[in-house]
C-alpha cells in the first residue's frame, strides 16, 4: 500500500479514496474563468484541478482561486524553477515538474528547499514522450524505461530531502500504462497518480481509461484518476467519477440497471432510462435504479434493485426489490417514478 500524502485538505494514499483530478483549459491567470470553471468541475465531483503556469501572473494567482473555490490546486511547470518557486508562494497546494527540465541541479535544490519549507507535495514522473536515454537506450521504449525514468526523478528530489513525492507514468494506450503502473508500484510506496495520458476524443479516451484504471484498481493500484481527454474537462471529471464507482470504490451514487430491451419491449425503455440517468447523475447516496424493457420479466431480472420500473403496452409498474408495489398509467410513469426516487432518497 502507498504512504499517505497531504494535498491541500485532501490526504490521498494509504487506502484513502481515489481522488479525482482533472486540468483547467484556462490559464490561472484568467481568474475569472478559471474560477467559473473550477466551480462547475468541483460540483461534478472534481477533488483536485491542475493549471499549466506560463508566467509569474499565473503563479501568484492560485491563492486568489483557492479562496473562492476551496479544492486543493496543482500549478504544472515546466523549463523555469523560478515559475516554481512563486507558484509555492503564490498558494499552490501542489506542483508537478520535472527536475530534469528546471535548469540543472542547483536549481532542483532551490525548488526542494522550498518545498521542504512549504510542507506542499510534488508530483514528478514520465510519459512516452519523457523517457531517459539511458533507459530507452538499455530497455528500449516499454514500461521499465517508463518506470524508471521516474524512479530516476524521484530519486533527485530525495537526493534534496523530498519525500513528499507522488508519481505518474503515463502511456496514451491501455496496456502500456497498466504494465508501466504495475511495475513502478513495485518499486515505490509513493502514491500513484493514474490515467492515460493523451487518451484521445471522448468516446475512445474513456474507454481506454476505464481499461486502464480498472485493472489497477484492482490490483489495489493508484491513488488519484485523471481521464484526460481531448474533451470539456467536465467529461473527464464525470468520467473519472463513473470509472471509480463502475470499479466498485465509490458507493455514494446512483447506479442505473437497465436492460438491453428485446422483442418482449413495449415501451421506449431506452429514452426512459436515459432520463431517469440524467435525473440521479448527481446524487451521492447509495441507491440502485432499475429501468426494464418489460412487466413479465423486468421485477425478476432487477430484483436487486432498490426501485424500479418496467413499461408494457399500456401502463407500467414499480417495483421495490422485485415485488411489484404499483401499477401507473404509461403518460405518468415519468412524474410518478420520478417521485419515488426523490421518496427513496429523502
Ligand atoms: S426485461 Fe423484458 S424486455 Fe428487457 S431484456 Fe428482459 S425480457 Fe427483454
Amino acid at each position: 500500500m502507498s504512504v499517505k500524502v497531504k494535498i491541500g485538505d485532501i490526504t490521498i494514499g494509504g487506502g484513502e479514496r481515489i481522488a479525482v483530478q482533472s486540468m483547467s483549459v484556462f490559464k490561472p491567470s484568467d481568474t475569472d474563468k478559471a474560477i467559473k470553471e473550477a466551480l462547475v468541475l468541483r460540483e461534478a465531483g472534481c477533488d483536485i484541478l491542475r493549471y499549466s503556469v506560463n508566467d509569474e501572473k499565473d503563479a501568484k494567482s492560485f491563492r486568489f482561486i483557492k479562496e473562492k473555490v476551496g479544492i486543493p490546486l496543482v500549478a504544472d511547470i515546466h523549463f523555469d524553477y523560478r515559475l516554481a518557486l512563486a507558484a509555492i508562494d503564490g498558494g499552490a497546494d501542489k506542483i508537478r515538474i520535472n527536475p530534469g527540465n528546471i535548469g540543472g541541479e542547483n536549481k532542483v535544490a532551490e525548488v526542494a528547499a522550498a518545498l521542504k519549507s512549504s510542507g506542499i507535495p510534488v508530483r514528478v514522473g514520465s510519459n512516452t514522450g519523457s523517457i531517459d536515454k539511458e533507459f530507452s537506450d538499455k530497455y528500449g521504449r516499454n514500461e521499465i524505461s517508463l518506470a524508471e525514468s521516474a524512479l530516476k526523478n524521484v530519486a533527485v528530489l530525495e537526493k534534496h530531502g523530498v519525500h513528499n513525492i507522488v508519481v505518474s507514468v503515463k502511456a496514451s494506450d491501455a496496456p502500456l500504462t497498466i504494465k508501466a503502473y504495475r511495475y513502478i508500484s513495485s518499486r515505490t510506496e509513493y502514491p500513484l497518480h493514474v490515467g492515460v495520458t493523451e487518451a484521445g476524443t471522448e468516446y475512445m479516451g474513456i474507454i481506454k481509461n476505464a481499461v486502464a484504471a480498472g485493472a489497477l484498481f484492482a490490483d489495489g493500484i493508484g491513488d488519484t484518476l485523471r481521464v484526460s481527454l481531448s474533451a470539456d474537462p467536465l467529461r473527464e471529471v464525470k468520467a473519472a467519477r463513473a470509472i471509480i464507482a463502475a470499479a466498485g470504490l465509490d458507493d455514494n451514487f446512483a447506479d442505473v440497471v437497465a436492460c438491453p430491451t428485446c422483442g418482449r419491449c413495449e415501451w421506449d425503455c431506452m429514452a426512459f432510462a436515459d432520463k431517469v440517468s440524467r435525473y440521479v447523475a448527481n446524487i451521492k447516496k447509495p441507491l440502485k435504479i432499475a429501468v426494464m424493457g418489460c412487466a413479465v420479466n423486468g421485477p425478476g431480472e432487477a430484483k436487486d434493485a432498490d426501485i424500479g420500473i418496467a413499461g408494457g403496452k399500456d401502463c407500467c409498474v414499480i417495483f421495490v426489490k422485485g415485488e411489484i408495489k404499483k401499477k401507473i398509467a404509461k403518460e405518468d410513469a415519468e412524474r410518478e417514478f420520478l417521485g419515488e426516487i426523490d421518496r427513496c432518497i429523502r
